[in-house]
């Protein structure tokens, strides 16, 4: 029999929580636009004035729809609509599958492993909790392999990938896919991340609890908004003891 309020599944968000990869984040909001078409071959150098215009202008469309619908486009899907705005077509699917390979390969150095991952990992597995990750991320795989880089990849269930789900966070659709990919319902989970807006108030609008891990940057929503998270914390080594206390309490 499942005890009320029992926690059963953690669920993480990835960047600035359990790996840091300041890089790869800019290229994932700015970059990827103009290094998709360099990958893709387009030019032999920068693009010409130009084009670059173009790009600018298509990708800034194409982040107004992503920052207020929360619909998600893929690298691959970001290559062609980009290619489009020069002027250029019929570039094949297996070509764009190989630019978005060799794009974020490029930046799999750029990824840290934050303090104390391994081990606050390994604690919650010991106590018998599914470990997944839900995360906003243009291309899937670059998460297990930047896991994979690091030896962490097979402490984790699932990782659900935004660009494959077609949604991001705080859509409640990214996370319930998390939730049904570790198979456990949401007052059964938990999600852990630094951003107040997308990892807290969209877990918990998905009825999950939520431990806040903000980084050094993050904006405090807590006198703003009546969803607050249900644990704060000031690391991932922190997370286990959190589980604990409500399992003992449960
Ligand atoms: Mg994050």
């Amino acid at each position: 029999m499942t005890t009320a309020g029992a926690i059963r599944a953690v669920l993480f968000d990835f960047h600035e929580t359990l790996i840091s990869a300041d890089r790869w984040f800019a290229m994932e909001i700015g970059g990827i636009a103009v290094e998709m078409l360099q990958h893709l071959g387009l030019w032999a150098g920068a693009p010409p004035e130009e084009d670059r215009r173009r790009i600018e202008a298509a990708f800034a469309r194409l982040r107004a729809v992503i920052n207020g619908a929360g619909v998600e486009y893929s690298a691959q899907e970001i290559g062609r609509r980009m290619l489009r705005a020069v002027g250029r077509d019929g570039v094949s699917v297996e070509a764009l599958d190989a630019a978005a390979a060799r794009l974020f390969r490029a930046y799999l150095a750029d990824v840290t492993v934050k303090p104390g991952a391994a081990r606050a990992l390994d604690a919650l597995a010991v106590a018998g909790l599914r470990l997944g990750i839900v995360s906003n991320v243009a291309y899937g795989p670059f998460i297990a392999w930047a896991l994979e880089a690091h030896g962490l990849r097979e402490r984790f269930h699932a990782i659900v990938a935004s660009a494959e789900v077609g949604l991001r966070k705080p859509r409640r659709e990214i996370f319930a896919a998390g939730l049904e990919a570790v198979g456990v319902a949401a007052a059964e989970a938990v999600y852990v991340g630094n951003d107040y807006l997308k990892d807290v108030v969209g877990a918990k609008l998905a009825g999950m609890r939520a431990i806040w891990m903000p980084d050094a940057g993050a904006a405090d929503y807590r006198p703003d908004t009546a969803i607050h998270p249900d644990a704060v914390v000031g690391g991932l080594d922190e997370v286990p003891a959190v589980l604990a206390a409500w399992a003992g309490a449960a």
